[in-house]
């Protein structure tokens, strides 16, 4: 297998891919793989009633938080945030703080379904979380929104924002499960499964039981939390394998020392690929600034700030002749980047700071 550093959907730990295989035809002696299960039978019921009871262990969630399983990625809940969230106060105003593509992209889509304040300075380059004395805060707002880490720039929140009792929205698709974190603090989690936890297909959303029932009248019924929350997820058919897959992810997550562990592994791994950005005398560039820097996901250039596009191109084609994959940076923004999820291992991340070293030495002018 070659060493995958996609920015999602992206590496799975192979301990989950060969127990999938291995279940694949028959499932727990069901004499049927879980793809072609209903998803009112009683494993598939066992199988979600797992996850979700595994989820809750690994974050602590208390009873007041409900836990659903939803289609439509974190698109999907772009939409389905305002649609849920926009009406908690009369003024149908919400925060967005905006660091990055995905945030900006959450912004625009809640736009269609009441006002957005832009809490940060607009900009087109996204470096970092600009200083508190810039932040605007609108008095009636519903909800704060925030992109815990930015998957094409590489800015990652080293702190939970604070917002003086309003409720907290944030999408975690790309650092979710990467850390511990206090969800009490959050009204809302959103997290698509194909980085941290799983493949495509499954979106976590975790809300807390007093903010449901302000949904729309026009919010399609299965982005209603509420509906979703008293059908168990279940209003409609689940991603019933995506589900499964997470399954197996949560209990390797658990097997491998829960979250404090996956922390631990994201710091080395991190640390390793800052280092040599750091130490390299700009043959190297990461643009974010050190506070801001993203664990998962570390988009740099080579060869100068704005990268030479000669140098980023044998980078590209020498690292996949030596099995190393998909580290082209998101297409907007052009350079390397490079995703350290939970699956990736260390021993990778030190493989590749390897080949950098040797490419820097060979490449240097
Ligand atoms: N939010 C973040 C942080 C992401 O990285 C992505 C996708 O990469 C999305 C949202 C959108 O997810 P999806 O493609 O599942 O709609």
């Amino acid at each position: 297998r070659v060493i995958n550093f996609s920015p999602g959907p992206a590496k799975l730990p192979e301990k989950v891919l060969q127990q999938a295989s291995k279940e694949m035809l028959n499932y727990d002696n069901t004499g049927l793989s879980v793809m072609e299960m209903s998803h009112r039978s009683a494993e598939f019921s066992k199988i979600m009633s797992t996850a979700e009871a595994d989820l809750r262990d690994l974050l602590n969630i208390p009873d007041n938080y409900k836990v659903l399983f939803l289609q439509g990625g974190g698109s999907g809940q772009f939409a389905a945030i305002p649609l849920n969230l926009m009406n908690l106060k009369p003024a149908r105003v919400a925060d967005y703080k905006i660091t990055g593509a995905w945030s900006s992209k959450a912004a625009k889509e809640a736009e269609k379904y009441g006002k957005v304040n832009l809490v940060l300075p607009e900009t087109k380059k996204y470096t970092g979380i600009p200083c508190k004395s810039t932040w605007n805060f609108h008095p009636e707002a519903s909800y704060v929104y925030y992109c815990d880490n930015e998957t094409v720039h590489g800015v990652e929140y080293d702190h939970v924002p604070e917002t003086n009792g309003v409720p907290l929205v944030c999408d975690m698709s790309s650092n979710f499960l990467s850390r511990p974190f206090d969800i009490k603090k959050y009204g809302v989690v959103i997290a698509g499964a194909q980085k941290n936890i799983g493949c495509a297909g499954v979106t976590v959303v975790i809300i807390r039981e007093d903010l449901l029932g302000y949904t729309l009248p026009e919010c399609p019924i299965i982005f209603d939390y509420k509906v979703q929350v008293g059908m168990n997820s279940l209003y409609n058919t689940p991603p019933t394998y995506s589900i499964y897959i997470m399954g197996l992810v949560l209990n390797w997550i658990k097997e491998e020392g829960g979250l404090e562990a996956m922390y631990e592994r994201s710091l080395i791994k991190a640390r390793a690929v800052y280092d040599l950005l750091d130490s390299s005398d700009g043959f190297y560039h990461c643009l974010v600034a050190p506070n801001a820097r993203s664990r998962m996901n570390i988009p740099l250039r080579i060869g100068g700030p704005e990268g030479v596009p000669e140098l980023e191109k044998k980078f590209i084609e020498e690292t996949q002749k030596c099995g190393m994959i998909s580290l082209k940076g998101h297409r907007s923004v052009g350079g390397i980047r490079i995703s350290l999820y939970n699956a990736v291992t260390v021993e990778e991340t030190l493989h590749l700071v390897e080949f950098m070293k040797e490419f820097m030495a060979v490449n240097r002018k």
